[in-house]
């Protein structure tokens, strides 16, 4: 009686519904890798859980990660503090909600050197009025507010520079039921200065009157702009705006129909405010096509500056979501109507590609394999709607085809097929293919099943999946190790985690095989340097 023959083998073809050692079940039916807590972290750092995913709820998602941050905090709770950081700060993630969210839970969970740390990363994470909102009231649910957690807030007033938090003010006003009234009513700064006392003191209670003369604090006008734009006639609020820099949130809402308020703002509209603003702009025709229309030349630039992008951490999940949203002509939930400019929809596409900054290309032999099947299609990356991880996935490889010649696209789900895909195609037209093709089961071994029949050489495989893989005769791992000895080709795997969940067909303790997270800005560039090394 031999036990072993009743396991899996490591090198053996084990059908995916059957495991072998290392792996544990998935979702699905099938057996894959577990990914350890670290990179549960990254990938819910990333990916978050909002939407949940075609297997698990919402809810059930957000347990799951925040039980693996919580024993992240726990095993090296700094090291988990630094990589929210790290993440956040560097606008690695499509949205700032899990970092905020898992710094709530190291204030919550920590012990005191790690909260100490936490409160240090405070304005790194929440570098906004709103971020420090949503923090609050994550906080707020799950502990007290102690003292260090009260002195980290005062701290974020008190560390920013009188002109700085005059801005926070007038342009974040409240969300999720918090203001910055309410955080001041709890964290009671002391100013370190008159101005500092003057902005504060707005805040808490408003000024009793307005003058009609620029406020005498530099660090206070835009305030005292602000309550002028209240009562402003349009020259008056048109010469307000330019003056003071006033952002779109300061102004009456009445006043938003206005072309020329629109041109006003939009040189010193920050990047992200101008995505989501490109409808509005052409609804109201601010965008005009004509040879010297000032609004929409400066739109185009900005859009194609490199630096600008890079600057204002524009997140290319925030590109995309423009382009999809700007070319279908309407707004979410039927808000407003335009036609698109084309030359716009070039500058967004050029724009994503840009948004993921210099990425080397390799010269090796790709081949890029999208998870197509069923699953791939429930839930949404970052909780922006229409943005599933199949959709998702096929955004991230044209990335990667952009930057390499010798890239194979294919897609997969119980069959594989080869996709003729080039990255001179528009985004949304790819997008639009890839929604196209019929879902089915899984099978993540068919890259390396379909490259060994057909004798291509490939020096990496880059499967972009939820390793929900359950159909097929042998695991992806042993099938990547068929590939190698058959061919001698010492093939890479790269796993583009699509989903924060806990699964990964890439095995860890092959060096061979590397997993990264979807739409992680730093995968590109971590994909090549894996390649080529
Ligand atoms: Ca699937």
């Amino acid at each position: 009686m031999t036990y072993t023959k009743h396991l899996g083998k490591k090198n053996a073809p084990t059908p995916q519904n059957q495991p072998i050692p290392g792996t544990v079940a998935n979702s699905a039916g099938g057996y894959a890798f577990p990914v350890d807590d670290w990179k549960r972290l990254d990938r819910f750092l990333v990916l978050g859980a909002e939407g949940g995913s075609y297997y698990a709820s919402e809810r059930k998602l957000t347990i799951e990660n925040a039980q693996a941050v919580i024993r992240c905090i726990s095993a090296d709770g700094k090291r988990a503090v630094a990589r929210m950081v790290e993440i956040s700060d560097s606008g690695r993630a499509p949205k700032n909600e899990p970092a905020i969210f898992a710094l709530a839970l190291a204030f919550a969970h920590g012990d005191p050197d790690t909260r100490h740390a936490a409160a240090e990363a405070l304005p790194k994470v929440c570098r906004i009025g709103t971020h420090l909102f949503h923090f609050a009231a994550y906080v707020d649910s799950l502990r007290g507010w102690g003292r260090g957690l009260r002195r980290a807030v005062a701290n974020w007033y008190l560390n920013a520079t009188p002109a700085q938090l005059a801005l926070q003010a007038v342009k974040y006003q409240q969300r999720d039921g918090w203001s910055h009234r309410d955080l001041l009513r709890l964290a009671h700064p002391v100013p370190r200065s008159e101005e500092q006392g003057t902005i504060l003191n707005w805040i808490a209670k408003g000024w009793e009157s307005v003058e009609e003369t620029p406020h005498p604090m530099d660090g206070a006008r835009v305030i005292w702009a602000f309550e002028r734009a209240k009562t402003a006639d349009l020259p008056e609020l048109l010469r307000l705006i330019e003056d003071y820099q006033l952002p779109r949130e300061a102004i009456p809402t009445e006043k938003l129909t206005e072309p020329k308020v629109w041109e006003a703002l939009l040189p010193h509209m920050g990047l992200t405010a101008l995505l989501r603003n490109l409808g509005n702009l052409s609804k109201l025709e601010v965008l005009a096509v004509n040879n010297s229309n000032p609004a929409l030349s400066f739109v185009l630039k900005t859009l194609s500056d490199p630096n600008k992008l890079r600057k204002a951490r524009v997140h290319p999940v925030e590109v995309l979501t423009a382009l999809l949203t700007y070319q279908q002509g309407h707004g979410v939930r039927g808000k407003g109507e335009w036609t698109p400019v084309p030359k716009v929809v070039d500058a967004l596409d050029a724009a994503f590609y840009a948004s993921f900054g210099n990425v080397e290309p390799t010269h090796k032999r790709l081949m890029l394999a999208l998870d197509v099947s069923g699953s791939m299609a429930g839930g949404m990356i970052a909780g922006v709607p229409g943005l599933s991880p199949r959709v998702g996935s096929a955004a991230m490889a044209m990335i990667t085809a952009a930057t390499e010649q010798n890239a194979f696209f294919t897609a997969f789900q119980t069959t594989l097929t080869p996709l003729s895909i080039s990255p001179r195609q528009r985004l949304d037209d790819i997008v639009k293919r890839i929604s196209g093709l019929p879902f089915g089961g899984t099978d993540c071994s068919l890259p390396m099943i379909w490259a060994l029949e057909k004798k291509m050489a490939v020096d990496a495989f880059i499967v972009y999946t939820d390793s929900e893989t359950w159909a097929g005769k042998i695991h992806p791992s042993v099938a990547l190790r068929e590939y190698r000895e058959k061919t001698g080709i010492a093939a890479k795997l790269i796993v583009v985690g699509m989903v924060a969940n806990n699964f990964s067909i890439a095995d860890p303790d092959d060096g061979g095989m590397l997993d990264v997270v979807g739409f992680d800005t730093a995968a590109p560039n971590l994909m090549s340097d894996f390649i080529r090394e």
